[in-house]
């Protein structure tokens, strides 16, 4: 209510009004043409073609997103790094398919509400779309899924910026290419003319409300997806990309790829759920100090972002990482190395070391913690692994756990400025050995090649790798 006291608000002058409103119709005037050109600019097959004796496009110009420089910081392996993708089984099990589906969303963290985790019931309606429209439009329903999982970590009801629902579909530009149900792309044939092709994309509408439902927009991720397939050796040739191996590139880009950066996490979160499907434990490729170790994190080889006595600036010093950083997603379950018994699973918080029940732990705030919660596992013959930032942890001191366990998920306590990831440590009778070099079954090119066995090893590669 207006206080008695306050001044009558003065009538603005009419003259103001009227001059203002002229300066908004010139401005207008003089820009509308200027975003009209920007628009076709940016739709425009311009400096992009790779090869100029081929025919141009005939159709505008699909991008989706744009590059975010942030991410340059973080340069991707090259694909030529990595082995061949494990194969999708030829028979899937739907309820196993739904309970891998529900651990991969849910991010389950002891600390904070699980911020993305999915009910069983929604895991098991996502799963029948899933494998629905994967056998209808012949795609991996793996990839779907990882795919769902890294563009909307499977809520249905996201829509930022014209990118709609689980897929996160770019609707503005995809609907130009659907007429009466049917999506028209093209390929180049033999004699290097683009041919029209089309897919029957009828049992569901593509509008922004329709793909808010789960079950349209599967569909329509399934069918892009497809189309991504059948037109990526075409926009291969065509179009001047960033290298990459997997067409799922083609959904996250359009037509041109810019970076293969959401293809590696897209096909991480795949061979994540592969691991979650066959809900097995793998046998231990590497050892260490006659321990037989195992990757801690799932969906390898897996890429560090931050090396062993690399040099870190903390606080205005300089002072040596002890361990790798493992580039991961935030809630993706961490695995013990080996069997062992848990030391320590808590937080030390400044001023003197504390151990913390996760109950208690969560009434720490992260900032006040060294290094965030970690877990330390004993193996015997003096190894010992630790595991940091964690956002829960499901183990206490002094229990014993089997090799491949779950005893925590990647967080960001005690993290300052970085991404989430896991800092992991491996000690040999107290003193810190470099984990790339045991874990190297694990992990990307260069950490396998001309690594020296403790020191000054080459950290310069991985931080640009
Ligand atoms: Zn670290």
């Amino acid at each position: 209510m207006q206080s008695p006291i306050a001044p009558p608000r003065s009538p603005r002058p009419r003259q103001l009004r009227w001059s203002r409103s002229l300066v908004v119709v010139a401005l207008a005037l003089v820009f509308a043409p200027l975003a009209s050109t920007q628009a076709l600019a940016k739709s425009s097959w311009q400096g992009v073609l790779s090869d100029h004796k081929l025919p141009q496009p005939p159709w505008p110009r699909r991008s989706s997103v744009r590059p975010n420089p942030a991410m340059a910081m973080f340069p991707m392996a090259a694909p030529n790094a990595y082995g061949p993708e494990p194969s999708a089984p030829s028979a899937i099990d739907r309820e196993r398919f739904a309970n891998a589906l529900e651990q991969l969303c849910g991010t389950k963290t002891k600390l904070r509400r699980a911020h993305s985790a999915i009910s069983h019931e929604t895991a098991i309606q996502l799963t029948t779309h899933v494998l629905r429209w994967s056998k209808h439009f012949k795609v991996d329903p793996f990839v779907v899924s990882a795919l769902v999982f890294r563009r909307s970590r499977c809520r249905a009801r996201v829509h930022r910026r014209g990118l709609v629902g689980l897929g996160r579909i770019d609707v503005a530009s995809h609907e130009l290419h659907i007429r009466s149900g049917f999506y028209t792309y093209f390929v180049l044939d033999g004699d290097n003319t683009w041919q029209p092709r089309t897919l029957d994309v009828r049992l569901f509408r593509f509008s922004r409300r329709s793909l808010l439902r789960p079950s349209a927009n599967i569909y329509f991720t399934a069918a892009l997806l497809a189309v991504s397939g059948l037109q990526a050796p075409s926009l291969e040739r065509a179009v001047k990309q960033v290298p990459h191996r997997h067409y799922v590139s083609h959904f996250v880009w359009g037509d041109r790829v810019r970076s293969s950066r959401n293809e590696e996490l897209i096909l991480q979160a795949r061979r994540r759920m592969l691991r979650l499907y066959r809900a097995d434990t793998p046998r231990p490729r590497a050892r260490c100090r006659g321990i037989a170790l195992q990757s801690p994190l799932d969906g390898y080889p897996r890429k560090i972002s931050s090396g062993h006595r690399a040099w870190r600036v903390v606080a205005g010093r300089r002072r040596r990482h002890n361990g790798v950083d493992f580039v991961s997603t935030y809630g993706e379950p961490v695995r013990a190395a080996a069997d062992g018994t848990v030391v320590f699973a808590g937080a030390h918080v400044r001023g003197g070391g504390w151990l913390l029940p996760p109950e208690r732990a969560r009434k720490v705030r992260s900032r006040s913690m060294i290094s965030g919660l970690f877990v330390t596992l004993r193996h015997g013959r003096g190894v010992r692994t630790r595991y940091f930032h964690l956002s829960g942890y499901t183990v206490r001191t002094g229990q014993y756990v089997k090799a491949g366990q779950i005893i925590g998920w990647v967080g960001r306590t005690g993290i300052k400025q970085s991404a989430p990831h896991l800092h992991f440590e491996i000690h040999h009778w107290g003193r810190r050995l470099n984990p790339a070099y045991y874990l190297r079954p694990y992990l990307l090119p260069p950490h396998g090649k001309g690594l020296r066995r403790r020191r000054g090893y080459a950290t310069r590669h991985l931080s640009v790798l």
